[in-house]
This record gives structure tokens, sequence and C-alpha cells, in this order.
């Protein structure tokens, strides 16, 4: 059982803050030390996770691992690799007025106590990775992850308290009220991942106490297909990305932005390429996920809809199963077009070119990421030069969620803030300008 569950926040709070004041944190050592406990956590209670990610979503196990727990592990073991390199001082240079014998540099500071709120749909794996980077910047740690995942939720209740140091690491578990509790509270940092409307909340409260934010938020991540592109390795790639999690991914594929007689041959493409990932019939696949909940079932099967089925289109409430879908001759203005998809449904638009395409993109808000498949140097640096987006993928989406060293974050409405690898560092940190001088 968790000892803390029955502390209110503002006792968790008080009680992180007190250990964090007696500076247990703030030693190399005792970070290293959570991040091994994590790492045996995942290694030990792997199966326990799996299990309950399986009881939430139908994830696949080979998914759980791949997705949240493995791909956590990297996340720590590449972490405790560099973890003393990059908290080093940097020194920087002085200007001459201070004299030769004056000094300055940068140092990394911990922020304090710092509150990490996680979703649904990767509700281990995006708990568990901020965590890794607010724990190696030397923090005690609020965790609440996702009401709507209430397996894993469980899972990790009963595990980190087992493994962390509980002086300085919580879990909460709960849904609006708990969470609105914890907002009241003075956190030093607050890193939300989730939907853009809590993400707004989450700004609001965070502004009372001036607690800086990280919002890793979601929105419609568009692909773009060029002319004369290998059409199968395309729809390949473009499958495995958005139906991966049965479209529940903050970054998967939203919608296919391509010129019609692409569209055509794409369509056909992306037939096949379901077919061999899923086989003719996905609700028999084990390799295949679940909507989260019936709310989210009804959502998306009213966006089945907004144009012709090419592929899919099939459900079964019971199961909450929906069949990974490509819907053509989509009309911009569609529901499907208005919302966050975030399922397994992937609609065609027609472009009459890279121009229109970019001004598609441009006329929405920023997205989260941004894919786009050419043999073009030049679509490729008009894309990269004219759009603004959280992460841009060129022939390959979603991957670069895997790549340690590239920040990873939104920008405009998908989010502000990055993190991964060094870049959590920056963000549960603060770099503090150090001058020095003697005094003769
Ligand atoms: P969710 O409903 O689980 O909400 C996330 C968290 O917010 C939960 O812990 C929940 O308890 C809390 N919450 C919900 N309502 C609240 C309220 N009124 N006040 C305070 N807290 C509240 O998850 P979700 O938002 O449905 O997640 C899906 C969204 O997250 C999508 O938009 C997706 O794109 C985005 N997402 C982004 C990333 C990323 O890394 N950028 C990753 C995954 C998901």
């Amino acid at each position: 059982m968790n000892p803390i569950s029955s502390q209110s926040p503002v006792e968790i709070v008080a009680r992180l803050r007190a250990t964090f004041r007696t500076g247990r944190t703030k030693p190399l050592q005792w970070r290293t030390a959570q991040l091994r406990a994590l790492r045996a956590m995942l290694v030990e209670g792997g199966e326990d996770l799996a299990s309950a990610l399986h009881a939430d979503l139908g994830k696949p196990s080979g998914d759980a691992y791949r997705t949240e727990i493995d791909f956590t592990l990297r996340e720590i073991d590449h972490t405790l690799d560099h973890l003393h390199t990059w908290l080093a001082p940097e020194a920087v240079a002085i200007p001459p007025q201070l004299g030769r014998d004056a000094s300055a540099w940068t140092q990394y500071d911990p922020l304090g106590v710092v509150l990490i709120i996680a979703p649904w749909n990767y509700p281990a794996g995006l708990l568990l990775a901020p965590m890794v980077g607010a724990l190696a910047s030397g923090n005690a740690v609020v965790a609440k992850p996702s009401e709507l995942a209430p397996a894993t939720s469980a899972a990790l209740a009963r595990l980190l308290p087992a493994y962390l140091d509980t002086a300085a690491v919580a879990l909460v578990e709960g849904a609006i009220p708990e969470t609105t509790a914890l907002l009241a509270e003075h956190f030093d940092h607050i890193f939300y991942t989730g939907n853009g409307t809590v993400g707004r909340i989450v700004l609001r409260a965070a502004a009372e106490h001036l607690t800086p934010v990280t919002l890793e938020l979601g929105g419609k991540s568009p692909v773009f297909v060029d002319r004369g592109t290998d059409l199968d390795v395309v729809a390949q790639r473009l499958a495995r990305g958005k139906f991966l999690n049965a479209g529940q991914t903050c970054i998967a594929p939203d919608y296919v932005l391509t010129d019609p007689q692409t569209a055509a041959a794409l369509e056909a493409a992306l037939v096949r390429a379901i077919e061999g990932l899923y086989g003719t019939d996905p609700a028999t696949c084990g390799e295949y996920g679940r909507i989260v909940n019936e709310r989210h079932f009804e959502r998306l099967t009213a966006l089945l809809g907004s144009g012709r089925v090419v592929v899919g289109g099939g459900s079964d409430r019971a199961s909450k199963f929906i069949a990974p879908t490509v819907l053509a001759d989509v009309d911009p203005a569609s529901p499907v077009m208005r919302e966050e998809i975030f399922g397994p449904i992937l609609p065609i638009v027609t472009v009459a070119g890279l121009d229109e395409a970019i001004d598609f993109v441009n006329d929405r808000d920023k997205p989260l990421a941004l894919y786009v498949f050419t043999e073009s140097d030049t679509t490729r640096r008009r894309i990269a030069a004219e759009t603004s987006c959280g992460g841009l993928g060129y022939g390959l989406p979603v991957a670069h969620v895997m790549v340690l060293d590239l920040p990873f974050g939104g920008v405009g409405a998908s989010g502000m803030g990055s993190y991964h690898g060094r870049y959590s560092i920056e963000t549960f940190s603060h770099r503090k300008a150090v001058l020095a001088k003697p005094l003769a």
C-alpha cells in the first residue's frame, strides 16, 4: 500500500518541500540512486505494467515494452551515462572591465518540488520519462497518473513507493478533484502532458504562484506526400505510425495532404500496408490496440462518416474496437478535420501541390509534428523554412521521439517547453549565473 495515500495535497507538498530543504535530493549520488531504482522497478515490475497497459488500452505486450517500458529504460540509461557531463558548470567569457582575475560560469540548480501530470495514452511512459529528468535534476516529485488508465495508475501507485525514496517522491491517484487540489499548491515547476483545454487550466493555476510550466499538448499533425515517392514505403511507414496504440498517439500522423493523382495510388498502397500489418481482420489480430473508453469510442465512430471509406470503417462497441480506417475525398471543413483525431482514422485531403499544402498547414494551429515524404531537397527545405511545428520528420513519422538527443515538445497550440535527455535537465533545473572575483 502507498503509505502516503491518506495525506492531503497540502501535507504532501509540505513534506516533500521539507525533504528538499534538507538538501537530500541534491547530491549526484541520490539522483543516480533514484534512476537505478526506477530502472529496477521497470525491469522487475515490467510484466505488471504491461498487463495493466493491456487492461487499460488492449496494448499488445510488445508495444507496451517498446513504447513505454523499454522507452523509459533507454531514457534512464542515457541519463545515467551523461548526467555528470550535463551537470558540469560551464565557464563563460567575462568583459575586460571586470579584470583578468574575475571568472563567471553557469551551474544547474534543482528547482524544488515539481508536479508531473500524465495522460492516459502512454500512461506509464509519459509519467516516468519526465520523472527521469526531474529526479536527475535533483528535485522532489509529485506524480499524478491519469485516472482514465486506472489499472496502470494502480500499478504505478503500488510500484513507485516500493522503489523510490518516499521522502522525496509521492504519487497521487485521482481525477479532476484531486488534480485541482494539487494545482492549488505552490510547485516549483509543473510538467503537464495532455489536451490544450486542461493545459490552459494548468497554466492559469500556475500563474497564481508564478510557477513555470511545460505543456506537452497535441493537435493535428499533418503529413505531406509529394508526387513521385515510393507509395508502398510511404504507406507502410504511415500505417505503422498512425495505427500504433490504435491511433492514440500525440505525434501520430493525423491527416494526409497530397495531390489527387497521388491520393488515388496511396489509397491502394494503404490498403496493402494495413493488411500487411494487421491481416484482413484486425479485430482478431493480437497486435492491434483498443479505444480507451466509451466516450472516445463514440467520438471516433461519429467521425467515420467524414469521407469515403477506403479500408476499415468497422467497429465493435463491446470491445471498443475501431478498425484501422482510411477516409478519402475528405472535405477540409468536415468534422474529422476540425479536431485532433486521436484514433485509428486517417483522412486524405487533396491539395494542388506544395504551395497549397504549406498554406493549409499555416492556416491552422502549429502542429506537434509534421511529416513529409518527398525525394526533393527543395520541398524539404521549403517545408522546414515556411512552416512551424514541434518536430519535423522526413520520410518517417513518430520516430523522432526515440532520438534522445532531440528536444521533444510543441510550439504554439501544441505546447511549450521540451524534454528528453539533456533537455529534461534544462526543463527541471535553473541555470544559475555565477560571477566570482577574488578579494585581493
Ligand atoms: P487525460 O484526460 O488523461 O488528462 C491528462 C491529465 O489531466 C490527467 O492526469 C487528468 O487527471 C488531468 N485532468 C483532466 N481534466 C482536468 C481538469 N479539468 N483539471 C485538472 N486536471 C485535469 O488525457 P488527455 O488530455 O485526454 O490526453 C490526450 C491529449 O494529450 C491529446 O491531445 C494528445 O495529443 C495529448 N498528448 C500529448 C503528448 C505530448 O507529449 N505532447 C503526449 C500524449 C498525449
